[in-house]
């Protein structure tokens, strides 16, 4: 992993070499989710147990972003997708690719994490994304 510090804890790791999502896995219904909660969101049942999910995904479809949304300190302009992870769990990431014309409904995908703006104290900030899986 790049160094530098998590843009928010508990959405990803790299303890085992390879970057991960933290998600979360319903004790009651089973489905997943991302980022992880206590609670789950389809069935309100109050229990979940961590699971890390990734890295190999296909992206299910994509937009541009051109102008940063509040709070992002990223580069812009950037792709934004829904890649779904081998496994059955959709989840919202960034893309590296800035290309539009690169992306394509079904790409297959894998999970980075890279450095993705530098904070007032001068400490890198990563965060995870997908990029193009290599051929
Ligand atoms: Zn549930």
């Amino acid at each position: 992993m790049a160094d530098g510090r998590p843009i928010a804890p508990g959405l990803f790791d790299v303890d085992a070499g390879e970057p991960r999502l933290i998600a979360a896995e319903c004790v009651a219904c089973g489905r997943r989710q991302f980022p992880a909660a206590a609670v789950c969101p389809y069935c309100a049942a109050d229990g979940t147990r961590e699971i890390r999910v990734g890295p190999a995904g296909r992206l299910e479809l994509y937009t541009m972003v051109l102008r940063a949304p509040p709070g992002y300190r990223g580069p812009v302009p950037y792709a934004l997708g829904i890649v779904a992870l081998d496994g059955g769990l959709s989840v919202v990431a960034r893309l590296t690719e800035t290309d539009a014309t690169r992306l394509r409904p079904g790409l297959p995908v894998e999970l980075v994490v890279e450095p993705l703006f530098t904070d007032d104290a001068g400490q890198r900030v990563v965060s995870y994304a997908f990029r193009a899986a290599a051929a």
